[in-house]
């Protein structure tokens, strides 16, 4: 069986999603795999990081079309390694690129893909996949049959496991890709606000809900942030209201998170909020609402306003810290 890995990765280094979707591929093909990915504007190689995940060959599309992120034609650089390497399944991480990359695929396939899988194995001919459904509320197992199985890795819900093993051979290829194939791709890049820290890998991520009353009612979740060297996020609802923007959202149709701790703050804690959060190890809940639904779900929790506790908690980290 042969399983291809579209791996994603920034300034050459392999993101956490990818090495995740690396370790739920070699459990399902029951040994290596092939990787791919595109071009590499960088003089670090994503092979670094490859030593110890099992993988036998990376690949690597070259090609004007991989100047900058154009999903459909890595699409269709992947498919055609995918057709000479004869592979049987094609493995993703899903994150929103990762999703986007696999959704033109089996677009030009025509075939399924089995998006937020936790675990594969093989089984009929097949694979039963369990995948995460519903914004989390369930999971699903069920049974997948194609002449290329397409399947992305739900994001933190699969810990990297490594093995042993050196880095793997590297591959470049030259795609044939169609003359649209580069129209959608990214011209630009705008800083997100969260003050240079990613808010899907930061280790401490604090966030403001609809309880933080305005724009510029996040000055104290900033304040305790930056303290904290943290992330900020929000919810939908602060979305929506245009206080803060898309990219500083958790949930289902924001960034999922898997931070070791996380802090929402006037936050009710709906399913698609907690659906980006389930991956957190501990989250503090700070509300005014003692029934707030997301008490049920937090490690630690702080009733009242969130205007008054989160000075007070930063006041108290300065007067903590040794200047
Ligand atoms: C298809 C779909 C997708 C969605 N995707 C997402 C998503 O990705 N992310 C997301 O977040 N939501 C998402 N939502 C919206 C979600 O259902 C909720 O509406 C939203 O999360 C509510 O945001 P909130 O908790 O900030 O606001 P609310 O539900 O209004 O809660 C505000 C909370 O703040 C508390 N509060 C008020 N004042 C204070 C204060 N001064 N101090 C402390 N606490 C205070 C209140 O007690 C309350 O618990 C989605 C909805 C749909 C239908």
């Amino acid at each position: 069986m042969t399983v291809l890995v579209y791996l994603e990765h920034a300034e050459g280094e392999v993101d956490e999603p990818s090495l995740q979707a690396l370790t739920l591929a070699r459990a399902f093909s029951g040994g290596g795999v092939q990787a791919v990915c595109a071009r590499v504007e960088s003089t670090q190689s994503p092979l670094a990081d490859l030593a110890g995940h099992g993988v036998e060959t990376l690949h690597v599309a070259e090609g004007d079309a991989f100047a900058s992120y154009a999903p459909r034609a890595v699409a269709e650089a992947i498919v055609e390694l995918a057709g000479r390497l004869e592979a049987t399944a094609v493995v993703g991480p899903g994150t929103e690129r990762g999703n986007e990359v696999m959704a033109h695929i089996g677009a030009l396939l025509d075939l399924p893909v089995a998006a937020n899988c936790v675990a594969a194995t093989a089984a009929d001919g097949g694979a039963e996949v369990t995948r995460v459904r519903w914004g989390g509320s369930l999971l699903e197992v069920a049974r997948l049959h194609a002449t290329t199985m397409l399947l992305t890795v739900q994001p933190h819900t699969v810990a990297v496991e490594s093995t042993t093993g050196a880095a793997p051979a590297l591959e470049t290829f030259t795609p044939t890709v169609s003359d649209t194939a580069a129209s959608v791709r990214v011209v630009d890049r705008v800083g997100a606000s969260t003050g240079g820290i990613s808010l899907a890998e930061a280790k401490v991520v604090v966030s403001g809900g609809r309880g933080a009353g305005s724009t510029e009612g996040f000055a104290v979740v900033e304040e305790l942030a930056g303290l904290l060297g943290a992330a900020v996020g929000c919810s939908r609802a602060v979305t929506m209201a245009g206080w803060r923007p898309h990219t500083d959202q958790v949930g289902q149709t924001g960034t999922k998170i898997a931070p070791d701790l996380y802090i929402a703050c006037g936050i009710s804690g709906a399913t698609q909020h907690m659906a980006g959060c389930k991956g957190a190890k501990r989250l503090l809940a700070i509300n005014s609402d003692r029934e707030a639904p997301i008490l049920a779900s937090a490690d630690y929790a702080v009733i009242g306003d969130m205007h008054e506790i989160l000075p007070a908690l930063s006041a108290a980290i300065r007067a903590a810290t040794p200047s």
